[in-house]
């Protein structure tokens, strides 16, 4: 791509996980990315039966409504059904596939993760075709902060990055995809594995997560304990 061209390229975010449930942590960042890097959109990509770790608490379907109850109002977000509804494991190499094929030629797709799974990439399904498919974007995390700092990543996955590093999202314009940037953004030290471990020991959860998704866990009884009353 000319670096002339690239005043028609649109740059799309693509957040999968499992969102198990959804919260604050993921909201924030999906915000600051779309404000930072210019996102036209931002789509998330809930995993149907994810490949590397225990499957959700809550179903498909809970886990869906309750992304789609947090992010309506925001024009920018969008939830992308297709893992889901796919059988068999899901692999985000597949999703990217699709999505490339989809869009139009002056799409350019972002993958956003956190920092402690892009460090596990090399143990996913065709992880170097990613490159191929899109650019990353890597945010940090409590507890797995190492901005700018890629002595913690394997080898082979250090040595993909050393070369793909872009400094600016500018720079994810001027090709389509396979840089990698680190962005900054506000630290929010929560995870879905905190909140489902308060429902557990019947902890508040207010204030990680949105009201409306507070109320749907509670309406739906999810992760909760036998006997549990209230989570507020
Ligand atoms: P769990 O605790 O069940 O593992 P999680 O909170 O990590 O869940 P996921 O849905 O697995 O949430 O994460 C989806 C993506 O969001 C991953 O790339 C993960 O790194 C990122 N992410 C989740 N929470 C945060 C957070 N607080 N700060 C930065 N990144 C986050």
């Amino acid at each position: 791509m000319l670096e002339d061209d690239t005043t028609n390229i649109s740059l799309i975010g693509i957040y999968g996980g499992t969102f198990d449930p959804l919260h604050y942590g993921h909201l924030r960042i999906a915000e600051e990315l779309v404000e930072s890097i210019g996102f036209s959109k931002l789509y998330f990509i809930p995993s149907g039966s994810p490949r590397l770790r225990q499957a959700p608490g809550a179903s498909m379907y809970h886990r869906v409504a309750m992304l789609r109850a947090a992010i309506q109002g925001n024009a920018k977000f969008t939830v992308d059904e297709r893992e889901i509804h796919r059988s068999g494991e899901s692999r985000s190499v597949v999703t990217l596939r699709e999505l490339k094929h989809e869009f139009a030629e002056n799409v350019v797709l972002c993958f956003l993760m956190g920092m402690d799974v892009f460090v596990k990439l090399p143990d996913w399904y065709c992880w170097r075709e990613l490159f191929k498919l899109c650019h990353i974007v890597i945010v940090d995390r409590p507890g797995c902060i190492f901005l700018n700092n890629k002595n913690h990543l394997s080898e082979e996955l250090n040595r993909e990055v050393l070369h793909r590093q872009a400094t600016h999202a500018n720079e994810l314009k001027n090709t389509y995809s396979g840089r990698v940037l680190t962005v900054p953004t506000t630290m929010l030290d929560i995870s879905a594995t905190l909140i489902r471990d308060n429902i557990a020991n019947k902890k508040s959860i207010r204030y990680l997560l949105p009201d409306m998704v507070l109320e749907y866990i509670e309406t739906n009884h999810l992760y909760f304990p036998k006997n549990f009353k209230a989570l507020k």
